[in-house]
């Protein structure tokens, strides 16, 4: 279809009907149900939901560091599905950042080395002054020598947080980026994250649970037993976490007998 053609040129990352089942015919489970959405270039999209409602499943996919049962996943425009497995390596490499919960440091490396290793791994020249301004605004300006073990979960998670941005990436999938971070910090970090979509055009889609850091986001996506369940554009945290009370809501009969406001479901 012509339109859809025109979109796609514009969308930085596209689902169409992206379905992920785990397990055998047995004892399956249906993760991600034929799931379909754009992210537009330059923006910034914070995806949320109850606990197993396909919020990993569904970034995954997206990032191509799983493959869809069906479904299409096109990210700039390429589809990943006809890529092997060096074609997809390489763009990762070269387009996406990841911010995931698990640091996935190098512990024999220090902090600068496992920020610039994306740069060299890439065979790309580290920008120093980004790099300068990045580490800064993590707070992991004294500690670049340092080797993770010597540091805590929230400046581990900081040093990931700069490794995703060194390499300017086009797309940045995050995996609750703040979540071991403490008010400040996660502030800043999203400060930093919102200031990346917003000068250096990055596309950014972010799992998280907290509504504060939902409100950083241009949209807010819910996700409810692996499919769409709404969205909210230029969030309040507020809102966020009225649509998640309901979100819940629904998964829990006592509250929702015991909750009239909660009956109506989604606006
Ligand atoms: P969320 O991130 O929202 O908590 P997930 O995407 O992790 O949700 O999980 C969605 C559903 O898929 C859950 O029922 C979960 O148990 C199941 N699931 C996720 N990963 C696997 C896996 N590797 N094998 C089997 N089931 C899985």
């Amino acid at each position: 279809m012509q339109t859809s053609h025109a979109l796609q040129t514009t969308e930085a990352v596209r689902l169409d009907a992206v379905s992920k089942t785990y397990g055998g015919a047995d004892s399956s489970v249906i993760a991600l149900r034929e799931f379909s959405m754009g992210f537009a270039g330059a923006t910034f999209t914070a995806v949320m939901g109850p606990s197993g409602s396909g919020k990993s499943t569904f970034l995954h996919c997206a990032a191509g560091l799983v493959r869809p049962t069906s479904g299409t996943v096109t990210v700039g425009g390429t589809d990943l599905a006809g890529l092997d497995d060096t074609q997809l390596t390489e763009l990762r490499r070269d387009r996406i950042g990841f911010i995931f919960q698990s640091f996935n440091l190098l512990p024999a490396l220090t902090v600068r080395q496992n920020i610039t290793l994306p740069l060299q791994l890439g065979g790309q020249r580290p920008d120093k002054d980004l790099i300068r301004t990045v580490v800064h605004r993590v707070g992991l300006g004294d500690r670049l020598g340092h080797l993770p073990s010597e540091l805590s979960g929230g400046q581990q998670q900081r040093v990931a947080i700069a490794r995703a941005l060194v390499t300017r990436p086009a797309v940045v999938f995050a995996d609750e980026p703040t979540g071991a971070l403490d008010t400040r910090t996660a502030a800043s970090v999203l400060g930093l994250l919102r200031e990346s979509v917003d000068t250096a055009g990055r596309t950014l889609v972010m799992v998280t649970h907290d509504p504060v850091a939902a409100s950083y986001a241009d949209r807010v996506v819910f996700l409810a037993d692996g499919s769409f369940a709404g969205e909210l554009f230029r969030p309040t945290a507020d809102a966020v976490a009225a649509r998640m009370t309901r979100l819940g809501a629904w998964d829990d009969e006592t509250t929702r007998q015991t909750t009239p406001a909660t009956s109506g479901g989604l606006h």
